[in-house]
């Protein structure tokens, strides 16, 4: 079956018990054991597993082309428990350019507890060569990257990992599997926060981690979504499962309304640079083009100035809202580096934005009146 009719059915069986067709919420936490004390419905307590998130875990799972799925409360859960599936001396290799929550895990709450992290430039496959050492457990790649849409290639890459035994992950929540299947370019691992496109509204918080196969690594980061306890609720779980549905047609809209909008800002006066894969001059584009079927919804660009010339910019958008996060229906926009805090190495004249579904006419108009002197 084609992407969009999985994105539908899978996990979304019609309830046997009362035919409903939209599946019912499981807000037990506990779950009945049979006389002889065997539990054969498969479920003991919500937190080891529950019907919601079982579905989720499914779906998820089949749209990336994975063999298992583990879901969390948030994309960071979901992070942690990568890194936390890993031993003390144990070493990762990461992008420069990552979600910041990621570096900073990596950094302040694994480097205390002797897990080594080396920030390389990922889209250069000689200086992820180079920072491979005997004790590399780990490449974690994120493309396009967070924020300024570097393209890594994903198959180079996970080569370089697997000559060392090590697994490549993939923080796939940009691209989503509509967009680029990670799995099938070689990867080992996929992560995502389903706050962003899966939802889809703006509306849940929540994480996953897609593994290839069930191997012993998978094995153990379940252990700890189990036993660690960082799980979404039912509740979040089925909100993600139903933006799931619809995440094929929001994610091509998304990208054609950004492509559009990121040409309409490459040739605006008053910006100095745009960062978007779909546009020829982007230094991924290329790569962009052999592992992804379109190049997402969102996009960065420094406008002509300093930092208050850019504020000044989403001081006057009307539509577009400003506001961290992306992927809902609704265009938002931020400065990044004051969301990043002190120690950000991104432009201070950088506006991030997460294009929304709104009409893009309506949306180019937004900016060029925000753009306007
Ligand atoms: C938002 C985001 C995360 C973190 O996810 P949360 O759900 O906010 O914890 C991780 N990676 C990327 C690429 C993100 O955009």
């Amino acid at each position: 079956m084609k992407i969009e009719t999985r994105a539908i059915h899978l996990g979304h069986e019609i309830d046997p018990g009362t035919g409903a067709i939209a599946p019912p919420i499981y807000l037990t936490t506990t779950y009945e054991r049979d006389a002889d004390g065997t539990y054969p419905r498969g479920h003991v307590y919500s937190r080891l597993s529950n019907p919601n998130r079982q579905s989720l875990e499914k779906a998820i799972a089949g749209l990336e082309g994975g063999t298992v799925a583990a879901t969390f409360s948030s994309g960071l859960a979901a992070i942690m428990s990568l890194f936390q599936s890993l031993s003390a001396g144990d070493h990762v290799i990461a992008s420069q350019d990552l979600y910041h929550g990621t570096t900073k895990i990596l950094k302040e709450i694994f480097g205390p507890w002797n897990l080594e992290a080396s920030f390389v430039d990922t889209t250069v496959e000689s200086e992820v060569a180079q920072a491979v050492r005997g004790n590399t457990k780990l490449v974690f790649l994120e493309t396009p990257s967070n924020p300024t849409l570097k393209i890594t290639d994903i198959k180079a890459i996970s080569g370089i990992a697997h000559s060392v035994g090590a697994h490549c992950v993939c923080d796939n929540t940009w691209a989503t599997p509509i967009l680029q299947r990670p799995l099938e370019l070689g990867a080992d691992l996929v992560i995502h926060s389903t706050t962003k496109y899966f939802g889809g509204h703006s509306d849940v918080l929540g994480g996953a981690v897609v593994g290839k196969t069930d191997d012993t690594f998978f094995q153990r980061l379940r252990l700890i979504q189990q036993i660690g306890g960082a799980v979404p609720s039912p509740f979040d779980c089925w909100l993600v499962s139903r933006g799931l549905q619809t995440l094929p047609c929001r994610i091509r809209n998304h990208s054609e309304n950004a492509l559009k909008i990121a040409e309409f800002l490459n040739q605006h006066p008053r910006v100095e640079r745009v960062y978007y894969p779909g546009l020829p001059g982007h230094p991924g584009y290329k790569i962009a083009r052999q592992q992804m079927s379109m190049f997402g919804g969102m996009l960065s660009f420094q406008v002509l100035g300093d930092q208050k010339s850019a504020l000044a910019v989403t001081g006057r958008v009307k539509i577009i809202a400003r506001a961290t996060s992306l992927g809902g229906v609704e265009s938002l926009i931020e400065h990044r580096s004051s969301i990043e805090g002190p120690e950000s190495t991104t432009p201070n004249n950088l506006l991030r934005f997460s294009v929304g579904l709104e009409n893009v006419e309506d949306l180019i108009a937004d900016l060029e009146q925000a753009l306007a002197l």
